[in-house]
C-alpha cells in the first residue's frame, strides 16, 4: 500500500539523558532532543495484518496537524521540532476517518461498512492514570502516527475500542463528506477536552479570548460559539487564517503581533474583560503571559498549545482576580462522542477550515504548502480515485 513514511536520524543531544527503554527501542520522549534531518517520503509500505480485537480500515481522509509539521520540520540545530513521543522510520497520521472492511474475531460492536473516526492515544485501560480515568495521561501510551503507524496510508488497522461511529453525521451528510467530517472530531475533541472536561465551569455568556485560529483553536471557536458564548475574540497573526475565523463566527479577530493585549481585549468586551482564555497557539510566554487588566473576576485559562517555552504567569493578578489555569492535553475520554453529536446536529461544521483535500500522492507537496502555515487544514484522501 502507499503511505507517507517520516524517517529521521537517531543523534541525542549531548546532555540530554536517554533511559535504558529510550535507547532499547528508539522511542524518543523528546523527539526534537533525538531525531535529527526529519525526512517525509511517498513509500510502498507492506499491507497491514489484523489483530482479533482490531478492524481493518480503508482510510478515506486523514487531516495534516501541527504536530505532523512539528515533526517533519527542523529547526536551526536540523533538530525535529516536535518535543513529544516520536519513533521513526514511522507512517503519520492521526487525525482520520475511515470505512470498516474487516473486522477480527474478538470484536463484537463494529461491521464491514462501518464509517469511524478513532482516538489517536492508545490508552492501556490498565494503568493508574487510566484506572483513574485520566486516559489522556496515560502512563503506558502509545500514540498512532506518532510512535505507532497512523494513517497517512490506503489501511490501518485499529482496536475497536478506540473507534467512535459516524452513523448519525452519515445520516445528515452522507457518507462522503461524513468522512471529512470524521477527520476532524480528533483536533475537535482535543478543543472540547479543554474548554468543557477540565476545569467543568463553562458558562453561557462568557466572553472568551482564544489565541490561534489554526484548527484547534478554530475547533474551540465553534464549540464556545455553539456553547453560547459571549463576545469571542481571535487572534492570529495570518490575515488568511484571521479571514477563516471571521466566516466561522468570531465577533473579531485580530493580529496579535503589535497591540496591547489588554487594552484590544478590553476595548472588545466593553470593558467588561474576558471570562475564558483559550491558548491554541503554543506560544503561552507571548499570549497568556501578556494578560492582566483584562482578566475579568473569576475568569479561567485553558492552555492548550504546545510550545517548548514555559512562561512567567502573573499570578499576582490570578489571585486577585480569582482566575483558575488549568493545562490540557488529549481528547480520548468521552470527547469524540460528543463532538460527533454536534456534528450531527449540524451545530458545528468544522469543513469551513479545510482549504484542500488532496490525494496522498500530493502528501508530501501538501506538507511543503504548510510550512507557511497560511491554510488552518489540509486532509488527504489516501483511498480516492
Ligand atoms: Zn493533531
Ligand atoms: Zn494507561
Amino acid at each position: 500500500m502507499k503511505a507517507l513514511s517520516l524517517t529521521a536520524e537517531w543523534a541525542p543531544k549531548a546532555g540530554y539523558d536517554l533511559t535504558a527503554a529510550e535507547r532499547a527501542i528508539r522511542r524518543a520522549r523528546n523527539g526534537n532532543m533525538v531525531w535529527k534531518a526529519p525526512q517525509l517520503n511517498l513509500v510502498d509500505a507492506p499491507d497491514p495484518s489484523l489483530q482479533p480485537d482490531q478492524v481493518m480500515l480503508e482510510i478515506a481522509a486523514v487531516g495534516i496537524c501541527g504536530s505532523d509539521m512539528h515533526m517533519y520540520e527542523a529547526g536551526a540545530d536540523g533538530y525535529m521540532l516536535y518535543p513529544g513521543l516520536v519513533c521513526t522510520p514511522n507512517i503519520l497520521g492521526h487525525e482520520f476517518a475511515g470505512r470498516v472492511i474487516e473486522v477480527g474475531k474478538a470484536v463484537k460492536d463494529l461491521h464491514v461498512g462501518d464509517l469511524v473516526a478513532v482516538e489517536e492515544i492508545q490508552w492501556c485501560g490498565l494503568c493508574n492514570a487510566c484506572r483513574r480515568g485520566f486516559v489522556n495521561h496515560c502512563l503506558d501510551i502509545e500514540e498512532l502516527g506518532f510512535t505507532i503507524p497512523g494513517a497517512m496510508a490506503q489501511y490501518l488497522p485499529v482496536r475497536a475500542r478506540y473507534c467512535w461511529k459516524l452513523d448519525e453525521v452519515a445520516e445528515r451528510y452522507g457518507e462522503a463528506e461524513a468522512l471529512v467530517m470524521g477527520a476532524m472530531v480528533e483536533p475537535t475533541g482535543v478543543s472540547y477536552q479543554g474548554l468543557f472536561n477540565r476545569l467543568r465551569n463553562w458558562q453561557p455568556g462568557n466572553n472568551v479570548v482564544i489565541f490561534g485560529a489554526g484548527p484547534i483553536g478554530l475547533a474551540a471557536q465553534a464549540l464556545v460559539i455553539a456553547a453560547g458564548a459571549g463576545q469571542v475574540i481571535t487572534f492570529d497573526p495570518s490575515a488568511s487564517r484571521r479571514a477563516v475565523a471571521d466566516a466561522m463566527g468570531a465577533s473579531i479577530s485580530l493580529d496579535p503581533s503589535a497591540i496591547d493585549l489588554d487594552a484590544a481585549i478590553l476595548q472588545h468586551t466593553f470593558g467588561r474583560g474576558v471570562d475564558y482564555v483559550v491558548e491554541c497557539a503554543g506560544f503561552a510566554d507571548k499570549t497568556i503571559e501578556k494578560l492582566d487588566r483584562c482578566l475579568a473576576v473569576n475568569a479561567s485559562i485553558i492552555d492548550i498549545g504546545m510550545g517548548a517555552d514555559n512562561p512567567t504567569m502573573p499570578i499576582v493578578a490570578y489571585k486577585r482576580m480569582g482566575v483558575q489555569y488549568a493545562g490540557s492535553l488529549g481528547h480520548a475520554g468521552g470527547p469524540f462522542q460528543q463532538v460527533i453529536r454536534m456534528m450531527a446536529a449540524g451545530r458545528i461544521d468544522m469543513r469551513q477550515m479545510v482549504s484542500a483535500r488532496l490525494p496522498l500522492s500530493d502528501g508530501v507537496t501538501a506538507f511543503k504548502r504548510l510550512e507557511s502555515r497560511q491554510d488552518a487544514k489540509i486532509i488527504l484522501m489516501p483511498n480516492a480515485g
